[in-house]
């Protein structure tokens, strides 16, 4: 069943999630590449969701959009980011969707018969899948990460795929685990037990790992490697040490520490195509550890309200595309959270004097929005840098509407479907969508293009007249109010090819150093090696604002 001369590494979690296993598929993909090897990344999530669409950020964490308009998981944006190339929708895989397919099948007589059963038919499935990943790009090695941890019921199926790929293909197919060794207060001493339960664990599925990264808060010692090793059968010159890093852009360069781009070369029996070279990344990780001069961005967003961990995730990619530009411009961004909430319940607007930008990210609902719009009216009128993305730009334009055109209760249909000044409204294609409650992958999605007027703030950073960003919303700029915006100096500076949609919005320079908001989504074609123009655009106007 597999495709000729292809190499398969699985990845599956041992002990717990959230310790890093997107981002050590990510490295992998990225020193295999360095050897000369085209890499496809796959990410396999268990959940029944049929894409990530539905999910509340603070469920699930930031909705990355592939260029083919797939709602999918946040690795799959490190994946695009380490390979610094866009993944397709044969790269993404959910439970939901597997099953879906199984199920019309089923409906349309397509099993001929026959009782539809996990064993073969998901099963079989999940394995048509993973070679329609492997089909495409020219691609050698695919690495494909299973969600969740050995142990969960959801993935025991996709492991078990992963087994009989395995059986049949015994040179083609290595499994590595990534898990976790945790150092307890008390004892203040690494403990490797619990990852030797999770690979007896992978054991009972019939598949022994031959890898075994192990992240831990220090690198693991030599004398636990050998113990380790003796205890589950992985040889100790595979048991890559993965501490903590301070960046996770460092984990590739620790790999090749432990030379594991070679190791997994040497098993899959494939010979080194040439010498990696990790000159431009290394430089990059050098230029994310300048620590001055500092530029301080506030991030005025509401998907905070479950603490640090589940905020930073909601907003990643917005996170890691200001980090990119950071590193051109050799500054350091510094990052701080602004409830949108807080200036609702009263909190003096004027607090974001200190910072050096604004960023108004995507969102949904109501939730926070005149916060929002009171942010972007003080960083307009105190002439702050301000970036909007999506929801950022249509509440720029609600603004600019409200308290420069003059247009009272000006509002988006999406809040306020009663506005007298619907300034965004529904994209005529959505209403029969919204009006049957068909939510699930319907919005305006995926890569679009755009052309650029002449003489703007974005036409400039991109050096460029036509082009393509990635999208992810229902409501529009209204047409009708084009040109009553405009005349009140508000300049639509991107639009669809045929200028209906309005992609970009900005302020003259003479008017506000930099006041721009886009209606697609710059943060999710943001790379380490290729900052986005406008995120560097905007962090420079923000660092000569900092040095005032
Ligand atoms: N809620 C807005 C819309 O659907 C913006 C979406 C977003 O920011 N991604 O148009």
């Amino acid at each position: 069943m597999a495709r000729e001369g292809h190499k398969y590494i699985f990845v599956i979690g041992g002990v717990m999630s959230g310790v890093g296993k997107g981002i050590a598929v990510s490295s992998m993909g990225l020193i295999l590449n360095q050897r000369g090897y085209a890499v496809n990344l796959v990410k396999i999530d268990p959940y029944l969701n049929v894409d990530a669409g539905t999910m509340n950020p603070t469920e699930h964490g930031e909705v990355f959009v592939l260029n083919s308009g797939l709602e999918t998981d946040q690795d799959m944006g490190n994946y695009e980011r380490f390979l610094n190339r866009d993944l397709t929708s044969a790269d993404y895989m959910t439970g939901g969707m597997v099953y879906q397919s199984v199920i019309e099948r089923e409906r349309s007589l397509g099993y001929g018969g026959k009782c539809v059963e996990a064993i073969p038919h998901v099963r079989d499935e999940i394995l048509r899948r993973i070679e329609a990943a492997a089909e495409h790009n020219g691609s050698r090695i695919s690495v494909i990460e299973v969600g969740g941890t050995v142990g969960d019921f959801q993935n025991a199926l996709f492991i078990e795929a992963a087994r009989v790929l395995k059986m049949q293909h015994p040179d083609d197919v290595t499994f590595v685990m990534v898990s976790y060794l945790p150092v307890p207060g008390t004892l203040g001493e690494m403990k490797t037990k619990p990852t030797q339960n999770a690979v007896r664990q992978l054991n009972a599925y019939g598949v022994q790992p031959d890898f075994l990264i192990a992240r831990a808060k220090h690198p693991l010692d030599e004398k636990r490697k050998e113990k380790l090793a003796l205890a589950v059968s992985v040889r100790a010159d595979h048991i890559i040490s993965a501490p903590d890093v301070d960046s996770i852009y460092e984990v590739p360069l620790n790999f090749e520490v432990d030379k594991f781009g070679d190791a997994l070369l040497e098993t899959l029996k494939l010979p080194t195509e040439r010498q990696a070279d990790f000159t431009e990344w290394k430089k990059f990780v050098e230029n994310t550890r300048v620590t001055e001069p500092e530029v301080t961005i506030g991030i005025v967003g509401k998907y905070f309200d479950t603490g640090d961990f589940v905020l930073s995730d909601a907003y990643l990619s917005v996170i890691e595309a200001i980090k990119f530009s950071g590193a051109k411009l050799a500054a350091k961004p510094k990052i701080e959270w602004v409830n949108a909430k807080d200036f609702e319940r009263g909190e003096d607007v004027a607090k974001l004097a200190k910072y050096d930008g604004i960023i108004v990210p995507g969102g949904f609902g109501e939730t926070g929005i005149e916060g929002k719009l009171a942010a972007i009216r003080y960083a307009r009128e105190n002439k702050i840098p301000y970036f909007g993305l999506c929801y950022g730009m249509q509440l720029m334009t609600v603004e600019y509407a409200r308290n420069v055109v003059g247009l009272e209760g000006a509002h988006t249909v999406e809040i306020d479907p009663a506005t007298p000044h619907p300034i965004i409204d529904v994209m005529p294609d959505q209403k029969d969508v919204i009006a049957e409650g068909n939510y699930g992958g319907t919005m305006r999605l995926g890569v679009y293009p755009a052309k650029l007027a002449g003489g703007t703030i974005a036409r400039e950073a991109y050096g460029t007249d036509a082009i393509e960003e990635r999208h992810r919303h229902r409501y529009e700029v209204n047409p009708a109010y084009v040109e009553r915006l405009t005349d009140a100096g508000l300049v639509f500076s991107g639009t669809s090819p045929d200028g209906v949609l309005m992609e970009i919005a900005e302020l003259p320079k003479e008017k506000h150093p930099f006041m721009l908001g886009t209606q697609f989504h710059p943060e999710l074609q943001a790379r380490p090696l290729a900052p986005h123009p406008l995120f560097t655009a905007f962090l420079a106007a923000a660092l000569l604002r900092s040095k005032k």
